[in-house]
Order: structure tokens, then C-alpha cells, then sequence
């Protein structure tokens, strides 16, 4: 069936139970009310949809080839996903690339899914998809359209840096968790800014729908504990880089708790895959499309993408799946 139309005749039913509710006709437990009540097969049917986090999209290592293998795994017979959420890092690399080889990576990115995706795309951004702040490394003066998230919110046609959506009985909030350095020139801190900071409390309050947040870099990970080195040091114990994690997790953890709503945080940025959940709000950190960046590397995720399938009744089922492509 065309997903569409099934997602069109479940609302239809829901407003009939609902008006048939609320003219008291659904109370007492008779034959009659069973079969008002009961839920039609549309009705328990999942909204399945996949996250693509991390595609680094250039034109070398095979990426392209890479890139349309995994649209064409996620829509197989049997995936059935009926959108794919991106999780930023669309392109490699634009934020120390020239404005021309920035715009023939995003141009190449376009292309492909152009080409070989048939199913709604919603997009988020990562730190590879800002362009200038390397002002010697991309020859930007700092006051282009293009610069910061200029570039990329043109080419993928987004009003804002940040913003929701509802979707098959869900609210979808999608952040930008890339802000500049202030010590730095040319580097970035995932966290939010004031600015979206107060929006996302406005938005959070505004829903009554169970919530699916995406950030580019993870606001909660176990992943940087598995970097390699110790984190803690003598003289500096609990530092974690906010090149790695959210910087304001701790209380952007208090903000979704506190909503009642937020039941899943999608990430990418480290290409590792980990899971962990505190009090009933689960933060999944979902590979890597590129895998290690397009090549053999066995300390990060194989090429991957996550499905996650969402339920009428708020609960959802999530997994990461590899798409068969292997990284030379
Ligand atoms: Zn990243």
C-alpha cells in the first residue's frame, strides 16, 4: 500500500473514534464498542524511517558509489522506511574546502539522492557542512551568503539551522549542534546557542506527541570512554572535548526529562555505534554511512545506518543495520 495513503486512512479513523468518542458513543464494554475501539491493522502499523548520519560525500574513495548503495538498501522491498532523517556531516568536507569544491561536493550529494531516492529526506547539520570559518583554508572573507551554515542550508533548501516537524503521530526536533570556537578561528563546539537554546524550550513545551530529537554530535554517548586513551588525567579529571560531545548535555538532558516527551536522541559524529538510556530516554549514537571515512578502519563503525520504527502508542524499536558495502 502507498504509505501515504495508509498514514491518511488512520487519521481518518482516529477522527472518527475520536468524534464517536466524544458523543459518548464508545462507552460500555458491549460488542459495539469493541469494534469501534479496536485498532485497525493501519493503526498498528510502525512509522519506520531511517537515520543517516555522516555520509561525507566527495567525489573520491568510491564515496558516491558508497553513498547510492545505502539509498538503494534502505529502499529495498522489505525496508519499507518511508523517510530518511540525515544526521549532518552530508559532505567531506566543506569546512576546509575553497567555495567551488565546497559547492561540487554539495552539487554531487544533490545529485545522488536526486537520482536514487524515492522517499521524503529531512536534513540535519554537522561541523563537515559549515564553509568559512577557516577563512585561510577556504579563502572566505566572513561576510558571504555562503558562510557558516550558508551553503549548506541553500543547497538543501532549509530555512533555519534548527527546527521540527510532526510526523506520523511523532514530533521530530532536529538541532544544529555545531557552534564556532571563540578561541579558536577555525574550530567548532557542539553546543547549542542561545538563541535555539529558548527555542527548543518554546518547541518542547508546544507538543503533546512523543518526541524524536536529532543532533549531529551526541549529547549523550558512551563512545568517547572508548577513544583509545583515558580520558582523566591527573590534572584534569572528567574532561571531556566538546569537539566530541555536547558541552550542555548534562542539562539539555534535565530539558527533554522534564518535558515528559523526548523518548529518543539520534547522533552520529563519532562513527561508533552505542545505545544508553537514562530516566525512560534512550541516546543512540548511529555509525557512520562513510563508515571510516570511506576507508578501511577498523577503530570506527563499518558503513551503517540505523532504523528505527515508531509506535502509535510512543514506544519504538531501533537498530543499525550494515548495508553490505565495504570501505577499501
Ligand atoms: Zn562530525
Amino acid at each position: 500500500m502507498d504509505p501515504s495513503l495508509a498514514r491518511r486512512s488512520f487519521v481518518g479513523v482516529l477522527a472518527a473514534t475520536a468524534a464517536a468518542g466524544s458523543s459518548g458513543l464508545l462507552q460500555g464494554a458491549g460488542p459495539l464498542a469493541q469494534s469501534l475501539t479496536a485498532p485497525p491493522p493501519d493503526r498498528l502499523r510502525p512509522f519506520r524511517f531511517a537515520h543517516f548520519t555522516d555520509v561525507h560525500c566527495f567525489a573520491e574513495r568510491r564515496a558516491p558509489e558508497g553513498f547510492a548503495a545505502a539509498l538503494d538498501h534502505v529502499q529495498a522491498k522489505g525496508q519499507a522506511a518511508e523517510m530518511i532523517l540525515t544526521g549532518g556531516d552530508l559532505v567531506f568536507d566543506s569546512s576546509e574546502t575553497s567555495l567551488g569544491e565546497a559547492r561540487d561536493r554539495w552539487d554531487l550529494f544533490n545529485r545522488i539522492l536526486k537520482e536514487r531516492c524515492r522517499i521524503p529526506v529531512e536534513h540535519c547539520l554537522g561541523n563537515h557542512d559549515v564553509w568559512g570559518w577557516c577563512t585561510a583554508k577556504c579563502g572566505s572573507r566572513g561576510d558571504e551568503a555562503e558562510y557558516g551554515t550558508g551553503l549548506a542550508r541553500a543547497q538543501l533548501k532549509l530555512g533555519s539551522e534548527w527546527r521540527s516537524f510532526d510526523r506520523a503521530g511523532w514530533h521530530f526536533i532536529v538541532l544544529n549542534s555545531i557552534s564556532p570556537d571563540p578561541k579558536s578561528g577555525c574550530g567548532y563546539l557542539a553546543r547549542l546557542n542561545e538563541a535555539q537554546r529558548a527555542w527548543l524550550d518554546q518547541d518542547l513545551a508546544a507538543t503533546s506527541l512523543p518526541t524524536v530529537v536529532v543532533a549531529h554530535a551526541p549529547i549523550m554517548s558512551i563512545s568517547p570512554a572508548m577513544s583509545g586513551k583515558d580520558l582523566a588525567t591527573a590534572d584534569n579529571v572528567n574532561q571531556v572535548s566538546g569537539g566530541l560531545l555536547h558541552l550542555d548535555g548534562a542539562s539539555l538532558h534535565q530539558v527533554f526529562r522534564k518535558s515528559g516527551r523526548v523518548k529518543l536522541v539520534l547522533s552520529g559524529h563519532l562513527h561508533q555505534i552505542d545505545r544508553c538510556e537514562a530516566h525512560g530516554i534512550t541516546y543512540c549514537c548511529d555509525g557512520a554511512v562513510c563508515g571510516g571515512w570511506w576507508k578501511a578502519n577498523a577503530n570506527h563503525a563499518p558503513p551503517s545506518y540505523a532504523l528505527i520504527d515508531l509506535h502509535p502508542d510512543g514506544s519504538f524499536d531501533h537498530r543499525v543495520l550494515e548495508y553490505g558495502w565495504k570501505n577499501a
